[in-house]
């Protein structure tokens, strides 16, 4: 007999806690609790809400259930949703709309993208195959580091995580936001990511949260056997980007196209 797949433990009983307002109160108290509910917990004391006007976990786990629905059912995937947070990544103004499925701007004319996209990638980096093998995402090598929400969440899923911005504003802004996070297993650097980071190569898994009209070499060279890229492309049949991810398999690359997106261009050079 074949199950319906379940909401992770945990996660459907924060969806069915009462937590203010009417509900069956107390009925949640006896149930034992999961690691992911532990980790709301855990976020919720450390985040006093701040302008957001409700608990910041809560709504967090609100945007799980969404990925959820979505498809995404990678646990540690969603954990590391559950934990990042978001409204912490842009400015105070837009801290309400921070758990909501749309794109952000962070300045400088880019924008982070929305929860949905982020995960789709991440997810699809998880189904490499020494990711798969693994459930970890291994090292990882990031373009585009923005203003750092998405290489938070590398850095639960893999390590050690090298992240490349080409805007010098950009890379000091993500180097506030990660000062707890950067050390030897978060590198944050500012360049031109087209050239990756040979130092600490080869990845098992590379992303680039910026889209162009070909896939820079130096990604390519740098990627482990067994490793998967995802990246944005430019396809001109379409006349439109998609997700394009790479496998390196023994016997050579492998490529296959995914869902149509909109990520902010690949530019040469750093500013
Ligand atoms: N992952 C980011 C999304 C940032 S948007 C986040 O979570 O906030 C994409 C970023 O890619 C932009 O900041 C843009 O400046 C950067 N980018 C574009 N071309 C690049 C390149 N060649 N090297 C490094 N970063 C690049």
């Amino acid at each position: 007999m074949t199950r319906a797949p379940r909401f992770p433990v945990g996660l459907d009983r924060l969806k069915s806690a009462p937590r203010s307002g009417p509900g069956k109160a107390g009925a949640d108290t006896l149930r034992p609790q999961g690691p992911l509910q532990h980790a709301a917990q855990d976020a919720a004391r450390r985040s006093p809400p701040s302008g957001l006007g409700m608990d910041s976990a809560a709504v967090r786990q609100r945007m799980v259930q969404r990925l959820w629905s979505d498809g995404i059912r990678h646990e540690a995937l969603l954990q590391a949703f559950g934990d990042v947070e978001r409204h912490r990544f842009v400015d105070t103004a837009l801290a309400t709309q921070a758990y909501e499925d749309t794109s952000l701007p962070i300045g400088l004319s880019q924008t982070i993208s929305k929860p949905s996209v982020v995960a789709r990638m991440l997810a699809l980096l998880l189904q490499g195959e020494k990711a798969r093998a693994s459930g970890r995402l291994g090292r990882v090598l990031e373009i585009g580091t923005g203003c750092g929400y998405q290489a938070a969440l590398l850095a639960r899923l893999g390590r050690p995580v090298v992240s490349v911005e080409r805007l010098r504003g950009l890379h000091e802004k993500a180097c506030e936001n990660l000062a707890a996070l950067r050390g030897g297993e978060l590198q944050l650097l500012h360049g031109d990511g087209r050239l990756g980071h040979g130092p600490r190569a080869p990845y098992d898994s590379i992303v680039s949260a910026a889209g162009g009209d070909d896939v820079p070499v130096a990604w390519l060279e740098q990627l482990a056997v067994g490793g998967r890229l995802v990246a944005p492309l430019h396809d001109p049949a379409r006349g439109g980007q998609v997700l394009l991810v790479v496998d390196r398999q023994p016997g050579g690359l492998v490529r296959s196209w995914h869902d149509p997106v909109h990520f902010v261009p690949l530019k040469s050079g750093a500013e």
